[in-house]
C-alpha cells in the first residue's frame, strides 16, 4: 500500500493508460478523482475503483479549458479536502506530413496535450503549494525525444511536456512537490490499435526486449514516482519503451 490515503487526479482516466493508473493507484491505498472528456467512461473507471475498495469521483474536465479545470479542482477539494497526486494523461493525436498538417490538427494537439497539461498544473499547484508537499507527473513520450515523420504536432507537444515538467519541477521544489514526467513507447491501447500491422511489426523489430509496452508497464512507473520512494528525483523523465531509445 504505497499511497494509503493519498488522493490522485488523473486526467484522461477513463480509458487506455489512465484508467490504468487510477486502478493501479487504487490497489495501492489511493482515493481518485476520475476527469476524462468522456464522462460515460470516466463513471465506469468510477464504478472500477470502487469495486476495489477506493472511493472516487468522476468528472467531466476538458483539460483544454482553463475554467472547467478550475471547476473540476473545486469539486475535488469539496470531496476529498485534498490533491496530492496529479496526473497529466489526457492525450490526443492527429497525424499528418507538415507539407499537409493543418493548423486546426496542430493546434488540437497541442492544445489537449500541452496547453492541457498547464491548466491541471496552475489549478492543482495552487493546492499543492499550500499543503507543501505533492506530486506532479506528466505523460509525455519517446516521440517527444527523438522525432518521429508525421507526428510534428505530437512530438512538439510532447517535447514540450518535458520542458514543462524540468521548469514546474524547478519552480516547486522548495515546497516538497516532486514533478517528473513518464515517457512510454510502443504502447498498446486504442490509440495505437490504429496503427497499420506493416508499422506495428517494423517497430516490433525495433524493440530489444521483443515485446509491446502494457498498460501495466506505464502504471507501475507512475506508482513509483507518486509514491515516497521517488523522493528526491525531480525534473526526470522515466523512458519506459523496452529498450527503443536509449538516452
Ligand atoms: P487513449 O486510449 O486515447 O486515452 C486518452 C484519454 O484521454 C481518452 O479517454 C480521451 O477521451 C481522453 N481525452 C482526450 N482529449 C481530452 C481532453 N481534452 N480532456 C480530457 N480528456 C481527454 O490514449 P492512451 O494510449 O491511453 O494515451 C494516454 C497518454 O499516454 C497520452 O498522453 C499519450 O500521448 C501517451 N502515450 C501513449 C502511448 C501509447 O503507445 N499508447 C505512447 C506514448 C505516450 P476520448 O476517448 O473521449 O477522446
Amino acid at each position: 500500500m504505497r499511497l494509503k490515503e493519498k488522493v490522485a487526479l488523473i486526467t484522461g482516466a477513463g480509458q487506455g493508460i489512465g484508467r490504468e493508473i487510477a486502478l493501479s493507484f487504487a490497489r495501492e491505498g489511493a482515493d481518485l478523482a476520475i476527469c476524462d472528456i468522456n464522462l460515460e467512461q470516466a463513471g465506469q473507471t468510477k464504478k472500477e475503483v470502487e469495486a476495489l475498495g477506493r472511493t472516487a469521483l468522476d468528472l467531466k474536465v476538458d483539460v483544454t479549458n482553463y475554467a472547467e479545470v478550475e471547476e473540476g479542482v473545486n469539486k475535488i477539494l469539496d470531496k476529498f479536502k485534498r490533491i496530492d497526486i496529479l496526473v497529466n494523461n489526457a492525450g490526443i493525436t492527429k497525424d499528418s506530413l507538415i507539407l499537409r498538417l493543418s493548423e486546426a490538427d496542430w493546434d488540437a494537439v497541442l492544445n489537449v496535450n500541452l496547453k492541457g497539461a498547464f491548466n491541471t498544473i496552475k489549478a492543482v499547484s495552487r493546492v499543492m503549494l499550500k499543503q507543501r508537499s505533492g506530486k506532479i507527473i506528466n505523460i509525455a513520450s519517446i516521440i517527444g525525444i527523438i522525432g518521429n515523420p508525421g507526428q510534428a504536432n505530437y512530438a512538439a507537444s510532447k517535447a514540450g511536456i518535458i520542458a514543462l515538467t524540468k521548469t514546474t519541477a524547478k519552480e516547486l521544489a522548495s515546497r516538497n512537490i516532486n514533478v517528473n514526467a513518464v515517457a512510454p513507447g510502443f504502447i498498446q491501447t486504442a490509440m495505437t490499435e490504429k496503427l497499420p500491422e506493416e508499422l506495428k511489426a517494423k517497430m516490433l523489430s525495433n524493440i530489444p526486449l521483443g515485446r509491446f509496452g502494457t498498460v501495466q508497464d506505464v502504471a507501475k512507473t507512475c506508482i513509483y514516482l507518486a509514491s515516497e520512494d521517488s523522493s528526491y528525483i525531480t525534473g526526470q523523465t522515466i523512458v519506459v519503451d523496452g529498450g527503443m531509445v536509449m538516452l
